[in-house]
């Protein structure tokens, strides 16, 4: 186990994202815009579009789905935390279509927003949530 122990209550930013702008970026930018170096994501809103990606765990590979819109956010979380000195934000979404059958999964890029509401809140740890490769899970973690 890996912790990271809060050393305050943070603040929190809350923002619509605007239509047609990339989901993932429009996180990051906010994060980046209000100075927190580190997040929780809690989002609902729609997609004109998305890109959902699940974790082969054998290959360390991300396989992508492109989930055509529209489609209703049922659920959006994740966390803003530093990768290469930057805000990176790790998303998961539940989506519904037309039908009201879900899909869901790790979100890429070329996730193009309709209308977002989203809460970040901040977290403050010590030591501070920076991700890292990891050759064995395959993807960058908390380190
Ligand atoms: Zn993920």
């Amino acid at each position: 186990m890996v912790v990271f122990e809060g050393k305050s209550t943070g603040r929190v930013a809350v923002a619509r994202l605007m239509r047609g702008s990339d989901l993932l970026q429009g996180i990051q930018s906010l994060a980046e815009k209000v100075g927190f170096r580190a997040a929780t994501v809690q989002f609902i809103g729609a997609l004109s579009k998305a890109v959902v990606q699940i974790l082969d765990q054998d290959t360390k590979q991300y396989i992508s789905h492109a989930v055509p819109g529209p489609v209703e956010v049922v659920s959006g979380t994740g966390n803003v935390s530093q990768k290469d000195g930057v805000p990176f934000a790790h998303v998961h979404v539940a989506l519904a279509g037309l039908d009201g059958k879900c899909v869901g999964g790790h979100v890429g890029s070329g996730t193009e927003v309709y209308l977002i509401e989203l809460v970040l809140s901040e977290l403050s740890t010590e030591p501070p949530l920076v991700r890292k490769p990891d050759a064995e899970i395959g993807v960058a973690v908390w380190k």
